[in-house]
């Protein structure tokens, strides 16, 4: 590789930020991702994402459904640039959309804002992403949204983070009131005061705020002497009781730096999209096959992490969505499919600004690109420029919801079983079955994690492979793989009415009813090991 282009290269990943929102349906994750992209100056006035939000809750509608989906592609990533960094915003669909598409696009991000309600802190579906990011160890960012109105005293809320999740929390901005009026944030990095004033435009345009410094007779007498002290004493406090500021811990996923703000209002959103894009790491290296890929190292890596098939039938073209993991992409590149050995030729690649696709001549480490597949790729391959590489796989999820499948015509078996096995290969939901030596039996089961990819599953079998069938809802919502002696799992897997299934692979997994009977089975049954991921 020429100099320049190892230069341009290097310069490129050190300013790249690639990350995810991870939050509970509600929060604001959609407010916020409209506000950076305002601040990024990808939409004048925000609002762009909004069609998506007014389109979320018919479900059932099929017109609707393709819609969605049309919507979900193009917002799938979202790059925008901001003082000097260009960021690609992952989107991890949530609501009804909410499936293993969400979990898998945290493993190609490389670090994640949770967004908290400040009323509610760690809600459910917070938690679960949490665990993802935890596992992975990526660095986690803490958004404390909805500062607007008054919420769960800030230090309560972080000490009820930290004992809830497990993590440290080190606020780098801290919320100032007025009352119950949010005014301001002091940010602790700075050491400045930023006062908000009131934008006349309901928080379609930036935030204007004031900076100040912390001591000052000026900043006293703009703040108001009780919110000037209560100031004093909450920083006071934080510098002598809470976690120091450690930038190791937060790469490893152990000490989360938290920003409060409103993204109605766009009140402290500035400053944390300038100290995030600041602290988050660029794209990091990754574990292969064959050694750590540096994200510098020229020779163009990447990996599947989403297939997003087409609705409707008369298109069967699927987009592969391709995180790049090191080198230089250019629009035709020849890679290798390293799980079949095949050539593929990259070469209509599309890349993602705000809503519109547009053709990418060059993309770099951490962007992702969107790939034409014709039915070839499969969520986790590798492709690599160079070499066999292939990236540690993307796990394997538990479902959350599971249902038997009933053929309406029986006589369909094997297009059932082709279709089934399409749409396993493109992570669009799992199958297993009641035995381990029924891969060919009466009874698939599939299992999703959100309820919508049953709809899309039925809808796509009829139309793509001309099945029709119906779902029986099979209670449990709280699948684990196990592995022990082979009694122990059937006594456990028995008990209280539950279910065993098998996975395609004939790994067993036992159906809880409950996270009670979870709970109980874990600590009476020590010989066998539960897990939440494949193993
Ligand atoms: P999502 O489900 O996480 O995408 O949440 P949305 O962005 O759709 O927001 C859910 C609701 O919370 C909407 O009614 C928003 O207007 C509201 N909301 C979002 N951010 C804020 C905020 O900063 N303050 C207040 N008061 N409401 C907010």
């Amino acid at each position: 590789m020429p100099t320049e282009v190892a230069l341009e290269l290097e310069r490129a990943v050190s300013h790249r930020r690639t990350f995810a929102i991870i939050s509970h349906p509600d929060a604001g994750k959609t407010t916020l991702t409209e506000k950076l992209l305002l601040y990024g100056g990808a939409i004048h006035l925000a609002g762009a994402v909004k069609s998506r939000r007014a389109e979320r809750h018919a479900t059932s509608d099929w017109m609707k459904l393709e819609q969605e989906r049309g919507i979900s592609v193009t917002s799938s990533v979202m790059q925008f640039e901001y003082d000097g960094f260009a960021v690609n915003l992952l989107d991890t669909p949530g609501h009804e959309d909410f499936s293993e598409d969400t979990y898998r696009t945290l493993v190609a991000a490389d670090s994640a804002v949770m967004l908290l309600d400040n009323r509610k802190g760690v809600e459910e579906r917070t938690r679960q992403l949490f665990e993802v990011c935890k596992k992975r160890r990526t660095p986690i960012f803490t958004f404390v949204n909805k500062c607007d109105r008054v919420g769960e005293d800030s230090l309560k809320l972080l000490s009820d983070v930290e004992a809830d999740l497990g993590i440290d929390c080190h606020p780098i901005t801290w919320p100032i009131f007025h009352g119950n009026a949010f005014v301001g944030v002091y940010d602790r990095r700075l050491d400045q005061v930023h006062l908000f004033g009131k934008d006349e435009h309901h928080g379609a345009t930036r935030a204007i705020a004031q900076r100040l410094p912390l001591h000052s007779a000026d900043t006293r007498a703009r703040v108001g002497d009780e919110p000037y002290a209560q100031l004093l004493h909450d920083i006071e406090l934080l510098d002598a009781a809470g976690h120091p500021f450690d930038r190791d811990a937060v790469m490893r996923g152990e000490l989360s730096p938290v920003f409060f703000g409103s993204a109605l209002t766009n009140f402290g959103v500035e400053p944390f999209l300038r100290e995030f894009l600041e602290l988050a790491p660029p794209p990091l290296p990754r574990e292969s096959t064959t050694g750590i890929i540096e994200p510098t190292n020229p020779s163009f890596t990447g990996f599947v992490f989403k297939i997003q098939a087409n609705m409707d039938p008369r298109h069967r073209d699927r987009i592969a969505f391709v995180r790049i993991c090191s080198g230089r992409f250019v629009a035709g590149l020849e890679v290798t499919q390293v799980r079949t050995g095949k050539k593929v030729r990259l070469s209509a690649p599309q890349q993602f600004m705000a809503r519109e696709r547009t053709a990418v001549e060059e993309a770099w480490p951490g962007d992702v690109i969107g790939v034409i597949d014709r039915g070839n790729l499969r969520i986790g391959d590798t492709l690599a420029e160079d070499g066999n590489p292939e990236f540690t796989g993307i796990p394997r999820f538990p479902p959350e919801h599971f249902a038997r499948v009933v053929l309406i015509d029986p006589m369909k078996r094997k297009q059932l079983d082709a279709g089934l096995r399409q749409l396993t290969e493109e992570g669009a939901a799992q199958v297993f079955f009641t035995s381990p030596t029924e891969v060919s039996g009466p009874t698939p089961l599939i299992g999703a994690v959100g309820m919508l990819q049953f709809d899309v599953m039925l809808h796509r079998l009829e139309h793509e492979y001309g099945v029709r069938c119906r779902l029986e809802k099979i209670a449990g919502r709280y699948p684990r793989w196990v592995t022990g002696p082979k009694d122990a799992i059937e006594r456990v897997g028995r008990e209280r009415g539950r279910n065993i299934l098998y996975d395609a692979f004939g790994a067993p997994l036992i159906l809880f009813e409950d996270s009670w009977g979870l709970r109980w089975a874990l600590e009476r049954e020590t010989s066998v090991k539960f897990h939440d991921s494949a193993p």
